[in-house]
């Protein structure tokens, strides 16, 4: 646990969060003392470890099914973190899938996919958290530095669905204003993780691109998801904020 506890009393929702930047805002929020709970969609395991990771800190974690591409699913996730937590303050909408591929190649199952579980599934766990979030309640969706540049080819899929999460976040932050409920779009750039790793094919582009010529970790995304949902992070609502490491400036 952190000394600061800015977070003592809170439960937070993170899904997607059994590896990369999922599983290290989870322990971030629980380490700044914060009850946590993480979904998945095909790896008990690995979300096991990330849950037995916060206990061995002194945390508190559960772990919930769900596929992020099943509507109904993700909203009983939402409810039954609401209910075994005993609230929810906090959503943080992580989970996300890169599928790339050019134009001619891309499919249509392949482009729904993207929607369904980049966007759609954001909407449905923010429509539900809204039935539990508090004044001061927290949304943060992880959308991406994609919304906005395109440095290769082949994201017609994961650009569309990242620009239609800065759009959605801004309308959502109005929607929750007047309940006191701040809504943020965190969009990082190139972070090491299994869906973009630092010795993948992408990474000498994507490194001459960024001012610190450097991939960022999970850690430091989650350093301002913490600034966010915590107290210092009131006044910050409607926001697309760029954690990039200088990507194309
Ligand atoms: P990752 O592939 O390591 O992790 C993605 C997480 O989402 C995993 O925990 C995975 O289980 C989960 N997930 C995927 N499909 C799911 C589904 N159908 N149901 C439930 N969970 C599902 O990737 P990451 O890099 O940690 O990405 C996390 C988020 O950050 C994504 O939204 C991604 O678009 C975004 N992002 C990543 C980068 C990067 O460079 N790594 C850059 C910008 C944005």
């Amino acid at each position: 646990m952190s000394n600061t506890s800015t977070l003592a009393g809170k439960a937070a929702l993170v899904t997607g969060a059994s590896r990369g930047i999922g599983a290290a805002i989870a322990r971030r929020l629980a380490a700044d003392g914060a009850a946590v709970a993480i979904t998945y969609s095909a790896s008990p395991e690995k979300a096991q470890e990330v849950v037995k990771s916060i206990e061995a800190a002194g945390g508190k974690a559960i772990a919930i099914q769900a596929d992020a591409a099943d509507a109904v699913a993700v909203r009983a996730a939402v409810a039954r973190a609401a209910t075994e937590l005993g609230g929810l303050d906090i959503l943080v909408n992580n989970a996300g899938v890169a599928i790339m591929a050019p134009l001619a190649d891309l499919s249509e199952a392949d482009f729904d996919k993207t929607f369904a579980i980049n966007v759609k599934a954001l909407f449905v766990a923010s429509q539900e958290a809204a039935n539990y979030l508090p004044q001061g309640g927290r949304i943060i969706h992880i959308g991406s530095v994609n919304s906005d540049s395109a440095p290769f080819p082949g994201l017609s899929a994961y650009s569309m669905s990242k620009g239609a999460v800065a759009g959605m976040n801004r309308a959502m932050a109005r929607d929750l204003g007047p309940r006191g409920i701040t809504v943020n779009n965190i969009q990082p750039g190139p972070v090491d993780t299994d869906l973009n790793p630092a010795t993948g094919p992408f990474a000498d582009t994507l490194r001459g691109l960024m001012a610190l010529g450097r991939y960022g970790s999970g850690e430091e995304i989650a350093g301002l998801v913490s600034y966010l949902v915590g107290p210092e992070g009131s006044y910050v609502t409607g926001a697309n904020l760029k954690i990039d490491g200088g990507f194309d400036v």
